[in-house]
């Protein structure tokens, strides 16, 4: 059955009651079809009242025989093919779709899909923020927090949508008019199972496009994700000196003038200047010069104008507080080794830094090179510290101190900098192993510190 296609009293089942979870069933059961959620976890109270208001039937705690007598099966975002209630569904040969392709015939727009390793809410949320200061009417959605099926229906000129690997896995039918690439570096390799099939996934994004659709990647990225040089659809960021100019279009970053420049052949033209972008550290200036490229592809011009007034997202590098000589930075959304590699590098001065969480299957000896380069101590904590210390000290570290918790992280943190320097939070993890989410995560952080200000 195509979804496209009349779903009124149909059987549909959703698996997963998160946040696509919930759109999804919502936009099914506006739809007239006939809605099953079943959701491996507990439902929240927040699926339960929305479930009750449409109508939507569920389970939870674990998938019954109920969730394959349907005639669709959605997988909602992170539902993995390999998940037994996939495969029963298969089995049973009852179709079994992503959460992409089920929204995508109901979207009126032109949709600009970002996804990458690390920067896409980031990336994200700016280009929503550039479009709808340009007096658009823009959707920001996806990945980032609202589910793209509330975009539905509405007439939006542009739906910014940030994509995971998970979503783009089961992609066939979005297609984006601009896709950008942020980066690639390993993460959720759990999931896909190797680092070459998460470069797969991600470059469903290009591969699902439409002939006229535009692509921004990493010039460093492009081989991996299988787009030539030659093709002209594609425009390739640098940093200037860093690659031989490739690509007929190019984005790219000079340190020397502080500036970002759009290449055309020999002619280039100055979108930014570094100072002219609200947001701190070396990896912001690529979020912001893809942003800008997207601006710039769309025939908009007056970059700088565009980008004031965006104050980037919480727990990104975010500044909580200074406490005598010490700032605390949360950087809970640093959930893989990257990320934190860069916040590691993009801060100055001595640093604490809290590591730890649920680990992703990532290899940390380049965390750890990196910690040794630039933290004066690393706190471990949660269900990798084990791994993580391991990593530390056969790269010759031994600056590592183990904790019960965050707030006892926190407490090590401040001792180990003796009053001058940043403690940061940024854990190379997810959080999922203490908390719900990254969100979580960051709040309780912050909290803490905040109650430390008090008692100082
Ligand atoms: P994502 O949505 O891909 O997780 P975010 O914009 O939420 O990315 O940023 C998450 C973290 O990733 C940030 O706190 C920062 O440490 C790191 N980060 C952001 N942008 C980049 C980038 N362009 N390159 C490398 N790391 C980045």
């Amino acid at each position: 059955m195509e979804p496209a296609h009349d779903l009124q009293g149909k059987k549909i089942t959703i698996i997963g009651s998160g946040v696509s979870g919930k759109g999804l069933a919502s936009l099914a059961a506006g739809l007239g079809a006939s809605v099953f959620v079943t959701e491996r976890k507990h439902l929240d109270e927040d699926a339960r009242n929305l479930f009750r208001k449409k109508g939507v039937a569920w389970e939870e705690d674990g998938h019954s025989d109920r969730a394959c007598d349907a005639d669709l099966v959605v997988a909602g975002s992170g539902i993995s093919p390999s998940a037994p209630v996939i495969i029963e569904a298969r089995k049973k040969g009852i179709p079994v779709t992503g959460e992409l392709d089920f929204i995508a015939p109901f979207l009126r727009g032109k949709v600009i899909g970002v996804t990458g390793s690390n920067g896409k809410s980031t990336t994200t949320a700016l280009l929503g923020h550039m479009l709808s200061r340009k007096g658009f009417a823009v959707s920001i959605a996806g990945n980032i927090g609202t589910s793209l099926a509330d975009s539905a229906f509405k007439e939006w000129d542009y739906i910014v949508v940030e994509l995971s690997s998970f979503q783009l896995y089961w992609n066939s039918c979005l297609s984006c008019c601009v896709a950008v690439v942020t980066n690639l570096a390993p993460d959720h390799i759990d999931w896909h199972g190797s680092y070459e099939e998460y470069v797969r996934a991600k470059a469903r994004i290009i591969t699902t496009q439409g002939g006229s659709g535009m692509v921004i990647v990493q010039e460093r990225d492009r081989a991996a994700l299988g787009v030539a040089s030659s093709d002209e659809r594609i425009v390739c960021f640098s940093w200037k000196g860093e690659f031989p100019d490739r690509c007929e279009k190019a984005i790219l970053a000079d340190e020397n003038s502080r500036s970002v420049y759009f290449r055309t052949g020999k002619n280039e033209e100055k979108l930014f200047g570094f100072d002219d972008l609200p947001l701190i550290g070396k990896h912001n200036i690529e979020n912001g010069s893809m942003a800008a490229g997207v601006l710039h592809l769309l025939g908009e011009n007056g970059i700088p104008d565009l980008f004031s007034g965006f104050g980037g997202l919480p727990h990104r590098c975010e500044k909580v507080a200074h406490i005598g000589g010490l700032l605390f930075i949360d950087d809970s959304k640093g959930t893989n080794v990257a990320s934190t590699c860069t916040a590691l590098t993009s801060i100055e001065g001595p640093k604490a830094i809290i590591l730890g969480g649920q680990g992703k299957g990532e290899d940390y000896a380049p965390l750890a090179e990196t910690v040794r380069k630039e933290a004066a101590a690393a706190v471990v904590m949660g269900e990798e510290r084990g791994k993580i210390a391991d990593a530390l000290r056969q790269a010759g570290y031994d600056r590592i101190f183990e904790a019960e918790g965050m707030e006892d992280a926190v407490k090590k943190a401040v001792s180990a900098l003796s009053g001058k320097g940043v403690v940061l939070l940024s854990p190379a993890c997810t959080s999922w192993d203490m908390y719900p989410n990254y969100k979580k995560r960051g709040e309780h952080f912050k909290s803490i510190v905040l109650s430390l200000e008090k008692r100082l």
